[in-house]
């Protein structure tokens, strides 16, 4: 596999996952066509050497797994661990806002989005619908409106002449985007959109009535390359699904005799406490049922190392103050190790001396990040994941740009970069070098 090869199969990935639930059923699909079975939380499972397996969480979140065929399970795992959700605009349940001709939907703010970004973009809808069946069954249907149907336009400067100084966005009053307008017509209800769009999606399906839904706003333009030679790579969400790609792809083409599990978790974005965050029971639940018995699944804990992957600051050049200058991240030049005094990122020496050592191995020059002193640091589910499993762990990231805008960027060699260090690490023994 060449850069160019991954950077597009990185940017169909990118398009085909606007939501958390698109993602998983991307990484999903990707793992049945590379051998991965497929378990289920509710049937009993009967796990064996040599084979790969997955399972999700209510569609948002997934735990990927090689029982190595050199390996027993208190060799420990080689785990990598990322999220699906992004910061986006989330559809509230009584939508519908009628002002003047024009029709509007309520949104609610999901995560810590660069709001500003998301004024004047073309933007689709896309998420999942309960509906009850005719024959009375509830059923989760994915829908995804894959065209430009939404906008919020900005007002006129004219009408706000400190919008280059102090642009106030009042998230109740003016992110409602508009979906319609008409001066004589009648416009249809939000329900009833939704209900042709699945008619369209699922012919198939005799759906009776809309119940529930959880749809999400996201940006309609596709990934891309940018720059005079291409150096760069624009797209929406890279945060963090360039990682979640990172990690099927480097857990599918690892030689698969070693121990090897992939964390695709949700919510991060608002904190990781849910039934598919990082901080809920699903890692741990997993983790039981494939080694039930609590000695030996310590063991197994204490022998592991986790590579926890989110995006990382590059220095940006009109900004420079922003960065401590001794730790300048640059595009194009290797992942950052994410180090913080206060924990908000687990790296510690141990596990940054493996990684540089992994990279080192892979032939990749990492660059280290830390946070300016007298600005706060971010997180992310590195913390969280060591906390609850007590593995030692690293937070690296592919360093991009305008993170948390509708379109964030990055280096078009980041992304394989990355892989190149993970892909080795599911291959090797390097974390074990390490004495305890
Ligand atoms: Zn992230």
């Amino acid at each position: 596999m060449n850069q160019s090869h991954y950077n597009k199969n990185l940017f169909t990935f990118i398009s085909s996952s606007p939501t958390p639930y698109h993602a998983v059923t991307g990484i999903e699909d990707f793992l049945h066509l590379n051998g991965f079975i497929q378990l289920r939380e509710n049937e009993q499972w009967q796990l064996k050497k040599g084979f790969s397996y997955f399972v999700s969480r209510e569609k948002s979140a997934t735990v990927a797994f090689s029982l190595g065929s050199n390996e027993e399970p208190e060799h420990g795992f080689r785990m990598l661990a990322a999220h699906t959700d992004s910061p986006c605009l989330q559809i509230k349940p009584q939508p519908d806002i009628k002002t003047l001709s024009y029709q509007q939907l309520g949104v609610e703010v999901y995560g810590g989005g660069l709001l500003g970004t998301w004024f004047d973009r073309d933007l689709s809808l896309a998420g999942r619908v309960v509906c009850e069946m005719a024959d009375g069954n509830l059923i989760a249907l994915p829908v995804d409106f894959n065209r430009p149907l939404l906008i919020i336009p900005s007002i006129a400067i004219h009408f706000n002449r400190e919008a280059n100084t102090n642009n106030n966005i009042d998230r109740q009053k003016h992110l409602p985007p508009i979906i319609a307008q008409s001066i004589d017509k009648q416009l249809p209800d939000f329900k009833s959109i939704l209900f042709d769009q699945l008619k369209l999606e699922h012919p198939k399906n005799a759906i009776e009535e809309i119940l529930a839904f959880d749809l999400f706003c996201y940006d309609f333009q596709k990934p891309g390359y940018m720059g005079i030679n291409n150096e760069f790579i624009v797209s929406a969400r890279l945060d963090n699904l360039l990682s979640c790609h990172a990690g099927m792809t480097a857990l599918a083409h690892a030689d698969r005799t070693m121990n090897c599990l992939l964390l695709c978790a949700n919510h991060e974005e608002n904190g990781s406490t849910s039934a598919t965050g990082a901080d809920g029971s699903f890692i741990d639940s997993v983790l039981e049922r494939i080694i039930p018995a609590l000695e030996t699944r310590r063991i197994a804990l204490s022998n592991s190392f986790l590579i926890s992957m989110d995006n990382a600051h590059a220095t940006h050049p009109n900004y420079l103050d922003k960065m401590d200058p001794a730790h300048q991240i640059h595009l194009n030049k290797g992942p950052a190790i994410k180090l913080n005094a206060n924990q908000r990122y687990a790296t510690n020496s141990l596990s940054a001396a493996v990684y540089k050592h992994i990279c080192k191995e892979a032939n990749v020059t990492p660059q280290e990040f830390v946070m300016r002193s007298d600005l706060p640091c971010g997180s992310t589910i590195g913390p969280i994941t060591a906390a609850r499993l007590g593995v030692r762990t690293i937070d690296v990231g592919s360093p991009s740009l305008a993170m948390h805008s509708i379109r964030e960027l990055t280096g078009s060699c980041d992304p394989f970069l990355l892989y190149r260090t993970i892909v080795h690490f599911l291959n090797s023994d390097t974390h074990k070098r390490l004495s305890k």
